[in-house]
């Protein structure tokens, strides 16, 4: 393992005995001297809390922003794609187990902040996304990377589990423009069967603070697995909270799931069950509900108000054909766009004085 890998971790406080707490997600884990936290990327040693893995790259990739998935976030740009790893979630259907499941190797490639950005715009990207695994199991590094990408005019995404604790986001929310988040459901024993996580609804409270307290662009993601999550009301429990807390404006991805991890025995979602998520959506007040995986259907962005198309989509291609800034072109309804035109895209140094003014 590289030697700057190993760093003091931020957001933790010492206990008697020394064991730490650690305060970076909603575990909140106090761990002994020797040990690590549920994550394996977060170690005490000798009563100081060490994260193992900053700037430890699993994967990058330059990738259309369509593909994390983000529809109403400069849609057509290239985003700048890195993944790390372990995560704080065991999930049964992880597509990435790979990476999310394991200690860090001890041969894994050191990518710095700088080297990150320097990357993303040789690639001409237009953000830097960090995905594949969860974000927040490098924390320190997110944010030392967030600070560099916006002081270069890059966007910055968080692709989420969203379990990450108020005060890490509260850390990082001056730098953090989209928040990409998974809602697998909508019950405590769905979360627990499916994550192993008992306590989840803290994920609602801080996707509804990364949009109200940051202003941060909010997406949600479903992925239905038959038997499990597919249930009416896990679906339109989702729906429901998004329309009251996030808005009936805020896109939400309902995915196919296909068999993975340990859960190859599970069919493939039928297309039939996605028409009826999207119908559900519709039926709670979202104005943008989109299919994902189903090739060719439900992805295209088609204003509530006028039913003109305003971004075509085809696959992980996107075209705007009728958008000023977040507004149709045509009819002028709101439409919950970023966009370079946009109104009210904030530079760093809007961000940085708004985190002067908000932290206490
Ligand atoms: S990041 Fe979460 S899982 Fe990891 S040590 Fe901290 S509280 Fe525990």
């Amino acid at each position: 393992m590289t030697v700057g890998m190993v760093r003091e971790a931020l957001l933790y406080e010492g206990l008697t005995g020394g064991r730490v707490r650690c305060h970076v997600c909603q575990w909140r884990c106090v761990i002994n001297p020797g040990r690590v936290g549920v994550c394996r990327v977060r170690q005490n040693r000798d009563g100081v809390l060490h994260t193992l893995n900053y700037g430890a790259a699993s994967s990058v990739a330059v990738d259309p922003i369509e593909k994390k998935p983000l529809f109403h976030f400069y849609p057509g740009t290239d985003v700048f794609s890195v993944g790390g790893w372990g995560c704080n979630f065991h999930c049964r259907h992880c597509q990435n187990w790979q990476i999310a499941c394991t200690d860090v190797p001890r041969d894994s490639q050191y990518l710095s902040p700088e080297e990150q950005v320097r990357l993303a715009l040789d690639h001409r990207c237009d953000g830097i996304a960090w995905t594949y695994n969860e974000p927040a199991m490098w924390f320190e590094y997110t944010l030392d990377s967030a600070k560099l990408a916006h002081a270069h005019g890059l966007y910055t995404v968080y692709v989420t589990n969203g379990f990450m604790t108020p005060e890490a986001l509260d850390a990082i929310g001056p730098w953090l423009d989209a928040w990409r988040v998974d809602v697998k459901g909508f019950s405590d024993e769905l979360y627990q069967r499916l994550a192993q996580v008992r306590k989840w609804r803290g994920i609602l409270e801080v996707a509804v603070r990364a949009r109200n307290r940051w202003n941060m662009h909010v997406e949600v993601v479903t992925n239905i697995i038959p038997g499990w999550n597919d249930a009416e009301e896990q679906l339109k429990g989702i729906a429901d909270w998004m329309v009251e807390d996030l808005g009936e404006l805020t896109p939400w991805h309902v995915t196919r799931f296909f068999p993975m991890h340990e859960m190859q025995h599970v069919e493939p979602t039928p297309v039939s069950t996605i028409r009826h998520a999207v119908e559900i959506g519709h039926a709670a007040g979202l104005k943008f509900v989109y299919s994902g995986n189903v090739r060719g259907e439900g992805e295209d962005s088609v204003c509530y108000s006028c039913g003109r198309t305003n971004v075509r989509r085809l696959g992980y291609k996107a075209e705007v054909v009728a958008l000023r800034g977040s507004s149709c072109s045509h009819c002028g309804a709101e439409l919950n766009f970023r966009t370079s035109e946009a109104p009210g895209r904030r530079t760093g140094d809007d961000y940085v004085e708004r985190a002067e003014e908000e932290t206490p």
